[in-house]
């Protein structure tokens, strides 16, 4: 094969916020799989929130990303070597092998999916794993009743996009939070919220109180930091808080955020629930399957920044953490 491989390696542990210099982009042969092995050329890289905490020594639920190692990363993409009795050259394959153009797999990280069933980019967004967080965050930890408020943040990303259409689906009123005006108006006028708060536009207590007149029974906590403590003050009686990420605090060092209306959740008996969507593997079928159903009749929407090219995805992911993506961040890499 005449074809190189493309690989962008951890070249440092970033203190604060991520730079460019921290990945180191490198040029290799490409493998050729060995016994049980296959040659998969990948797609569509996903970015994601959480491989900012894959970059630090520290603990964690999930190995960090030793230095000089390929950085870890989902991928939909084509097997095109096979020795493997269970993937033929052609299959379409989901896996986490990594920010890189062509990866060597023993199959175990690999599910096969039907690349006519839904757009195989979806595979890593609204029919993957953000899908499936959404799904099990807001379905199993946050039981929405029907009448309920429903407040999600991050509400135009991959995660939050998601739980707010259940929400409806379940009969709530849906309320985003998202950082500025397109972004809100995405979700009301898209995706169908009922309302949305823009975090950045001033005072976000006198707004969060004017989106949910009946208070929040459930809040989706994807950002952390100040807007954590303006939820609080606006939690129900028995209010539930399934606790799926803060990625307003992962680039934090000294300035980290102390949250200071955590009596609320005594006040309020509220149920604060941290979870990892890989604990749940036994809810990943039911949720994929419905996702990509609702997906294909059209009542589920999604929105996606594709940026183009291995060599972006340093930069894209920065800008993933600032919020300069708009839906599922991901990387066209053929
Ligand atoms: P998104 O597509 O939502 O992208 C991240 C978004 O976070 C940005 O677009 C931005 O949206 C928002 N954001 C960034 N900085 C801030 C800030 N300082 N204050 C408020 N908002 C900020 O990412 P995902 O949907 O992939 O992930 C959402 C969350 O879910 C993350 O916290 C992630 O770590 C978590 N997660 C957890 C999982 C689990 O198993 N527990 C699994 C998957 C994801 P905006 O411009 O609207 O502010």
């Amino acid at each position: 094969m005449s074809a190189t491989n493309m690989q962008v390696l951890l070249a440092n542990r970033p203190v604060g916020w991520v730079k460019e210099s921290d990945f180191r982009i490198v040029e290799t042969p490409v493998p050729t799989p060995g016994d049980g092995q296959v040659l998969v050329k990948n797609l569509y890289l996903s970015l994601d929130p959480y491989m900012r905490g894959r970059m630090n020594d520290a603990r964690s639920y999930a190995a960090k990303v030793e230095l000089g190692d390929v950085m870890t990363g989902e991928t939909v993409g084509e097997i095109v070597k096979s020795n493997h009795p269970k993937f033929a050259v052609g299959d379409t394959v989901v896996g986490r092998v990594g920010w890189q153009r062509y990866a060597l797999s023993d199959g175990k990280d690999l599910r096969k999916v039907d690349p006519k069933a839904v757009p195989i980019s979806t595979y890593l967004g609204v029919v993957g794993m953000p899908g499936v967080t959404a799904y099990i965050g807001l379905l199993d930890i946050g039981q929405p009743k029907p009448g309920e408020t429903v407040v999600v943040s991050a509400a135009s990303g991959a995660v939050g996009s998601v739980v707010g259409q259940l929400a409806k689906m379940k009969g709530c009123r849906a309320v985003g939070i998202a950082g500025g005006k397109a972004k809100c108006d995405f979700v009301v006028k898209e995706l169908g919220f009922d309302a949305c708060v823009d975090h950045r536009a001033g005072d976000l207590g006198k707004a969060l109180a004017e989106a949910t007149p009946k208070g929040i029974d459930v809040y989706f906590e994807n950002v952390g930091g100040p807007i954590l403590d303006h939820v609080l003050l606006r939690c129900n009686p028995f209010a539930r808080i399934p606790l799926c990420g803060m990625v307003s605090q992962y680039n934090a060092t000294d300035d980290r955020y102390g949250v200071k209306n955590l009596m609320m959740g005594v006040a309020m008996r509220i149920k604060l629930q941290g979870f990892i969507v890989s604990d749940h593997l036994d809810r990943w079928p039911e949720a994929l399957a419905q996702l990509a159903q609702w997906v294909r009749e059209g009542k589920i929407k999604y929105r996606e920044t594709v940026t183009e090219g291995l060599e972006n995805a340093p930069r894209a992911f920065i800008g993933l953490l600032k919020g300069e993506n708009f839906g599922k961040q991901l990387v066209k890499l053929a």
